[in-house]
């Protein structure tokens, strides 16, 4: 197995990325304006603002809303908590926010906490203690739970008891406690990272998609909207198709382009000022930012546009492994720029084309 290096002067310093080109697009990356990380504050309160809150306003992912309606409707005639639901897919698709409407369809309470967040079964104990029959409890980045806590979530899972052990060595002894029957809302960039047993305790699973140009200008007017931002139905459209098809990024980058609107034109958003305000993030046609036009330029030039592995990518971009896997790779895939092969990852004629380098004759 390769082990992972993730200092950049090693990498440079064991040649499996060009020198200088590490550092370089580290810089780029720590500038980008379209981060999916929402880890300001500001953020927060935005992301929380702009929540659908049922599947009315909750836009696109039509498959998924219709099997879980079925699901809710379902558990709602028997009187029975949902069964336990597993979402998975890139960051800022909706995962978290399908939680909070399945707990209001359900007309649940929701608790919301992640993998790491659950240090220990003693933490995951009193969360499940606490909470009320039906109620919802979120578990966001679930691969990340550790063994003995998601050991002791099996039980709690199936047939909602609690195995615990109080005390140590010879006295120890262990109990089991009833918890309310509750409804487990697991959200996982990486479905394949989670243990087959946990798995396999969810009735119901799904992966959710991009989503559609059109569902896009939809998300974009109707935070426009909440927001009480003007924009043209046209602007609206341009900012949809360079929102990497990620409703989170169209949140945030509405919110840019309507600063930009305030202090340069009259605050109406239109495709002047969209355009404007994008090429100022350097937003390109296709919503790839510096870092990703990086990536695709570095494997095409210091790589003959691939095969090239992850890691190698990895090291190149100074990024970990997991965001280019889980988010900065979906994208540029889906967009046709990259493509999966057994030998690793190769650039498509259509990056060669988007980045105006000539494409190679064989
Ligand atoms: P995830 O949990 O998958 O990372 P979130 O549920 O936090 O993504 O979604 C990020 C933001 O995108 C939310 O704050 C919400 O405003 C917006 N959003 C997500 N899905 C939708 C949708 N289907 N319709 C409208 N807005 C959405």
């Amino acid at each position: 197995m390769i082990e992972r290096i993730a200092d950049s002067s090693v990498e440079e310093a064991t040649g499996l990325v060009p020198a200088g080109v590490a550092a370089q697009i580290k810089q780029v990356k720590q500038d980008s304006p379209v981060s999916v990380q929402a880890d300001q504050p500001e953020d927060n309160e935005l992301e929380n603002s702009l929540r659908p809150t049922d599947f009315k306003s909750y836009i696109g992912q039509q498959r998924l809303k219709k099997n879980l309606k079925l699901a809710i409707d379902a558990a709602r005639k028997r009187s029975e908590p949902l069964d336990h639901v597993l979402l998975y897919g890139p960051p800022g698709l909706g995962k978290t926010t399908m939680a909070n409407v399945i707990a209001n369809e359900m007309g649940a309470q929701i608790r919301i906490t992640s993998g790491p967040a659950i240090e220990r079964a003693g933490d995951l104990a009193s969360m499940l203690t606490n909470l009320g029959e039906g109620d919802v409890l979120f578990i966001d980045e679930i691969h990340r739970l550790n063994r003995t806590v998601e050991e002791v979530l099996y039980s709690a899972m199936e047939d909602f008891k609690l195995d615990i052990i109080l005390g140590k060595g010879p006295s120890a002894r262990s109990l089991r406690l009833d918890v309310p029957k509750f409804t487990l809302i697991g959200a996982t960039t990486r479905a394949g990272a989670l243990a087959a047993p946990l798995r396999d305790r969810f009735g119901i699973t799904h992966r959710l998609e991009f989503y559609t140009d059109e569902e896009m200008q939809q998300v974009i007017e109707r935070a426009a909207g909440i927001l009480n931002a003007q924009i043209k139905p046209e602007a609206a459209r341009q900012l949809a198709e360079r929102s990497r098809l990620t409703p989170r990024i169209a949140n945030r980058l509405l919110k840019r382009v309507r600063d930009y609107a305030d202090i340069n034109g009259d605050g109406i958003i239109d495709t002047i000022i969209s355009r404007k305000a994008l090429e100022l993030l350097e937003v390109d046609s296709l919503g790839l930012d510096p870092a990703d036009r990086m990536i695709l330029a570095a494997i095409i030039d210091s790589y003959n546009g691939g095969p090239v592995g992850i890691e190698t990518i990895a090291a190149l971009t100074a990024e970990e492994r997991s965001t280019i896997e889980d988010f900065i790779e979906p994208y540029l895939m889906q967009m046709g720029l990259l493509e999966r092969t057994p030998r690793g990852r190769r650039v498509t004629h259509k990056a060669y084309k988007h980045l105006g380098k000539p494409t190679p004759t064989v």
